[in-house]
């Protein structure tokens, strides 16, 4: 275990907004760990590390995901003790909801925790205070950042295992430092985990220099297919039966979006990935002009500003007409407010 803290660094991570839920978790004796659908390095990564932090305060913790654990988050610490049923978990346990805006992000299984159950930790525009303690920061990059100032706050030593969660977490949530939400305040943050103990480099090795073999031969053919318009928007999409070619899920698609964004004079990626019931799970990244967000919430989805998603009904051309709509709409949008 490591002496160092991170605030020892010179790094000011406390606020008064964490106190609530911190002596919520001072309170209380038994917690579960809940991540949102499609779990990624932040949620999962917050989760394990404030786990891990309750457990070194004599706590009671469960991690609950209806999901199997990714795999190149696989290395993370804890990742081999999460559960898909309630088993063991005592009536009087009180649920971390993490990196999610609503408590529908966490799927039908969740939908029955009573508010007064929940604990919310989130960074994302628009959460809905759905806990009845909430512990919210929009500008933070990651959930990872506030899991940080939680363990702080609550007297415990970041210790290596817990700064390569929460290393994970703002790594997965920059895009490795490429997004603009990695702010001098979030380098310093990361620099101070890395100070720490966080495995920098086994964390970027699973996360950006791993692909499957069928998903980087799927990354080829989304390449070679991929449209590009006159007003920017870079689409592609992957059918079950490409998945099926090789053997593959919507997991070994991990970033296939970035490498549409990338184009030259594109301002908006979209991915559509084909589900087995025939819909489509929608990605969108903007390259910072334009808000997918808005246009994920006008197709029932959300995320963020250069990061978002949505579910959209097929066959394809209806999914990719519904797509450029809303793309469009929000393009439009922000001409307006520009004149
Ligand atoms: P991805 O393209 O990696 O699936 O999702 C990018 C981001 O969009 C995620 O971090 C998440 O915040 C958000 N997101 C993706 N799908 C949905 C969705 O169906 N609903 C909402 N509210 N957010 C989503
Ligand atoms: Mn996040």
């Amino acid at each position: 275990m490591s002496s160092r803290t991170v605030s020892g660094n010179g790094i000011s991570t406390g606020s008064l907004a964490v106190e609530p839920v911190a002596s919520a978790i001072r309170a209380h004796q038994r917690f579960v760990m809940c991540a949102h659908e499609k779990p990624d390095g932040d949620v999962l990564g917050s989760g394990f590390a404030l786990g891990l932090a309750l457990k070194a305060m004599g706590k009671t913790v469960h991690y609950f995901l209806d999901d199997e654990m990714p795999r190149n988050l696989r290395f993370l610490p804890d990742s081999d003790k999460t559960q898909r049923t309630f088993d063991g978990i005592a009536d009087d346990a009180l649920y971390v909801f993490l990196d999610m805006s609503d408590q529908s992000r966490a799927g039908d299984v969740l939908t029955w925790v009573p508010r007064d159950r929940i604990i919310d930790i989130d960074h994302h525009l628009g959460n809905q205070r759905f806990g009845r303690w909430n512990y919210v920061l929009e500008a933070e990059a990651a959930t990872g950042v506030l899991v940080l100032n939680l363990i702080t706050a609550l007297g415990q030593p970041i210790t290596n295992d817990i700064a390569t969660c929460l290393l994970t977490a703002i790594i997965s949530d920059t895009g490795c430092f490429l997004y603009s939400n990695a702010s001098p305040h979030t380098l310093r943050l990361a620099a101070a985990l890395v100070n720490v103990g966080a495995n920098k480099d086994l964390i970027t090795e699973q996360l950006y220099q791993t692909r499957s073999y069928s998903g980087q031969k799927i990354l080829g053919r989304v390449l070679d297919d991929f449209v590009l318009t006159e007003d920017g928007i870079c689409y592609s999409a992957v059918s079950q039966a490409l998945l099926e070619e090789f053997g593959a899920t919507h997991e070994d698609l991990e970033d296939v979006v970035g490498a549409l964004r990338a184009v030259d004079h594109c301002e908006v990626a979209a991915l559509l990935k084909e589900s087995p019931d025939g819909s489509y799970r929608l990605s969108l990244r903007s390259r910072g002009r334009v808000n997918v967000m808005e246009a994920a919430k006008a197709l029932g989805g959300g995320g963020h500003f250069r990061a978002a998603g949505a579910t959209l009904a097929g066959p394809l051309p209806k999914a990719l007409a519904r797509m450029l709509e809303a793309v469009r709409a929000e393009m439009a949008a922000e001409r307006s407010q520009k004149t």
